[in-house]
């Protein structure tokens, strides 16, 4: 099997799948809430590893909450900013490339009467900073939401000049950044970056899904999405899960330790595809200053769907548009955005890798897709 859907979902780590088993035995997994010494123990091993992952990412601990997944982190950040602050400004800011646990967040505070502004992208998916000032000049902007890494491009937002145009034209605007596909790719420090509020997702980094993290830059004020038993200093209830809680931390260890040899064998995997798959006459829409974890490919004589379907044939997957949106067989909105005409939007298939692909697999893709181009292309 050949899996290249890295950015769909990866697979579980042996050190995530150990680090799950070791926090399911009793008694670690009493209720960290109890009264009693096995809650004490539960709630001290909680909040360890609330800080360790705290650390890892350059915050704070009490900056640091433990979610679901980055779409609940989405909505408690965005939705939960915009409630608690109703007097910071009427607008919102991002773009239309975003994934769609921000875009149907947008949609939603459309919806109650919030204006939202879209700042245009090029063609490389980064926004244009003119559009971005000409937004922000508007006025009355609560919040930007922007993300560090687009999952169906890779394409890499200039973070530091877009927070540098946002604090210079509106200095009160809180900035929300979708970290989910930069974590374990590239350096990720918060207190140096300077965001004030970020989600990352476990499942994109070999851990279990049904973990993620929420950053609040301390000082932001936000209503919880969740409400409860006042868990996790009220910002997000529900019985906290240590063993989550330590698959996320066991699995972002990992990912930290292995960044830099991850990256340069993603690279030289990207760069074989880039370079055989361009000769054989396909295009491709990811930036040449993309993470090279994404390679989104358009395949010329076959539509997104087809060619995943005969790649299929050889245990070989990959994704169309982002996984969450494919079911509706739409044509990807990030490309068309970007400019790409829709032809070669429809046939664009989106490679993602991870520290587990070899360049034997990237080799052995591109005799399969020789194949493919053989057998079943249409002439
Ligand atoms: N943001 C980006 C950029 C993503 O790629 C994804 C997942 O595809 C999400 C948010 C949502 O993550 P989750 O599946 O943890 O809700």
């Amino acid at each position: 099997m050949i899996y290249f859907d890295n950015s769909a979902t990866t697979f579980v780590s042996d050190s995530v799948r150990a680090k799950l088993m070791e926090l399911s035995e009793d008694p670690v997994s009493a209720n960290p809430g109890a009264l009693h010494k096995l809650g004490n123990k539960a709630i001290e091993l909680y909040e360890g590893i609330r800080k360790e992952t705290a650390e890892l990412l350059g915050a704070r601990p009490d900056e640091i909450f433990f979610t679901s997944c980055a779409t609940e982190s989405a909505n408690t950040a965005i939705k939960g900013y915009m409630s608690r602050n109703k007097r910071a400004g009427n607008a919102v800011i991002s773009t239309r490339t975003e994934h769609k646990a921000t875009l149907e967040c947008l949609e939603y505070l459309a919806k109650l009467g919030y204006e939202i502004r879209y700042v245009k992208v090029g063609i490389d998916g980064k926004p244009l900073l003119e559009s971005l000032e000409e937004e922000l000049n508007k006025g009355d902007v609560a919040l930007a939401c922007f993300t560090l890494v687009n999952n169906e491009t890779g394409s890499v937002l200039p973070f530091e000049s877009i927070a540098k145009t946002i604090r210079s034209i509106s200095p009160s605007t809180v900035i929300y950044l979708d970290c989910v596909q930069a974590l374990g790719k590239m350096p990720v420090n918060l207190t140096a970056m300077g965001a004030d509020m970020c989600s990352f997702s476990g499942h994109k980094i070999h851990s279990v899904k049904g973990n993620g993290v929420l950053y609040v830059r301390k000082g932001v004020r936000i209503d919880p999405l969740i409400l409860g038993g006042g868990q996790q200093d009220g910002m997000r209830s529900g019985t906290q899960s240590a063993v989550l809680a330590g698959a996320f931390l066991a699995a972002l260890k990992e990912v930290s330790e292995g960044i830099d040899g991850a990256r340069v064998k993603a690279s030289e995997i990207n760069s074989y595809l880039r370079r055989e798959l361009s000769a054989r006459g396909a295009k491709i829409l990811s930036p040449e200053d993309a993470l090279p974890y994404v390679l989104n490919v358009s395949f010329d004589g076959f539509e997104s769907e087809t060619m995943l379907h005969c790649l299929e044939i050889y245990d070989i997957y990959v994704s169309t548009v982002s996984a969450c949106s494919a079911k509706q067989k739409k044509v990807s909105y990030v490309l068309l955005e970007m400019g790409v005409d829709r032809k070669t939007a429809a046939n664009a298939v989106r490679l993602s890798f991870s520290r587990y692909n070899t360049m034997d697999e990237a080799e052995e893709f591109i005799r399969h897709v020789d194949e493919i181009y053989e057998q079943f292309l249409v002439k």
